[in-house]
């Protein structure tokens, strides 16, 4: 009898882990909306902005939507914000000029698409899902980008309505003081993660890139692997902070290795942010679900907003140990 039973659990956890075949689990909308040197004036807005964002990503999973769409409404919700950096309100480039960079991922197959670069378009994520479900590549830059965009009837802006004024403040300060500070000043990048019941994942990350770049400069937002990653079989991830490092770093693959070697969600995130921040001296944060239902959010930076939904309650923080809940808005 008891070899029977012991029988039984091995070919139950066989056809578990060969079958893709997942238990129920719960769907979480995880957001973040950038790591760095914040400053207090902003907390209150940039804490409401991934409330507000995280919510909206869950009514969508809670309503069928895809994990897909959840990221995507997720983000487009904070790219319509001011308080982020991305989309309007986004930092600027030497010019003065608005130019960002977004990309995204679904779990279930690794497909992947990303815009660098980009002008004049309100919502970069929803571009560059288009380049991942309208284009054999995987990342289109500047001019061709915004060609693409006009061909797929994504509405434009006029040039420099993009540009906010704290951003303008934000480049004048920039140009008069230089940039000597260790963390990014200006920061508001934001991305999502997500899982659904039958533990599908998908992740999405976009920016403005940082306050004085040179002109043309692509960030690790849209490089799949730095920016964003996800696999229904590991986990899903979006980071934020000082983009060269984060690129040099792999950082958002290099957590899903972590994850791959036996790490929880919550060690790996930390384990890898620490591991780069030891190696390049620059700050930068993530948010991690992994395919368990794991969650991970940690930044070596001085703050980063992140927020979760999980059935009426919503899990905010900005600073480091903070973890507020209060119940959710409908
Ligand atoms: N990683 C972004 C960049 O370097 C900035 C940020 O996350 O705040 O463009």
């Amino acid at each position: 009898m008891k070899c029977l039973t012991i029988s039984l659990i091995l070919v139950l956890s066989l056809f578990t882990q060969t079958s893709g075949f997942r238990c129920k689990m719960e769907p979480i909308v995880l957001v973040h909306g950038g790591a760095g040197d914040i400053p207090d004036s902003r907390v209150p807005l940039k804490i409401a902005g991934v409330k507000k964002a995280a919510s909206l990503g869950y009514k969508i999973l809670r309503n069928g939507g895809s994990v897909l769409d959840a990221v995507e409404e997720a983000v487009k919700s904070m790219e319509d914000d001011e308080a982020f950096n991305a989309g309007y309100g986004s930092v600027l480039n030497l010019d003065g000029e608005v130019e960002m960079d977004a990309s995204i991922m679904i779990g279930a197959n690794l497909n992947s698409g990303a815009v660098t670069v980009v002008k004049d378009i309100a919502h970069p994520i929803t571009l560059a899902r288009l380049v991942m479900e309208k284009t054999p590549h995987v990342l289109l830059a500047g001019v061709g980008a915004n060609r693409f965009a006009k061909d797929q009837g994504v509405p434009t802006v006029p040039p420099g309505s993009l540009v906010s004024k704290y951003a303008t403040e934000a480049l004048e300060d920039f140009k008069e003081h230089g940039d000597n500070r260790t963390e990014i000043g200006d920061v508001g990048t934001v991305g999502a993660v997500a899982i659904d019941s039958k533990g599908r994942l998908a992740a999405a990350t976009s920016t403005g890139g940082i306050n004085g770049k040179m002109v043309g400069r692509s960030s690790d937002t849209s490089m799949i692997g730095s920016g964003t990653y996800a696999d229904d079989d590991v986990g899903a991830v979006s980071t934020t902070g000082h983009g060269e490092s984060i690129a040099r770093y792999c950082l958002a693959h290099t957590i899903i290795y972590e994850i791959k070697n036996g790490s929880s969600a919550n060690v790996a995130t930390s384990k890898a942010l620490k591991g780069m921040t030891a190696k390049l001296h620059n700050t930068a944060g993530a948010i991690t679900i992994s395919k368990s239902g794991g969650l991970g959010i940690d930044f070596t930076s001085r703050r980063m907003a992140w927020a979760y939904q999980i059935k009426d309650e919503i899990h905010f923080g900005i600073e480091h140990g903070q973890h507020t809940k209060e119940k959710a808005g409908n």
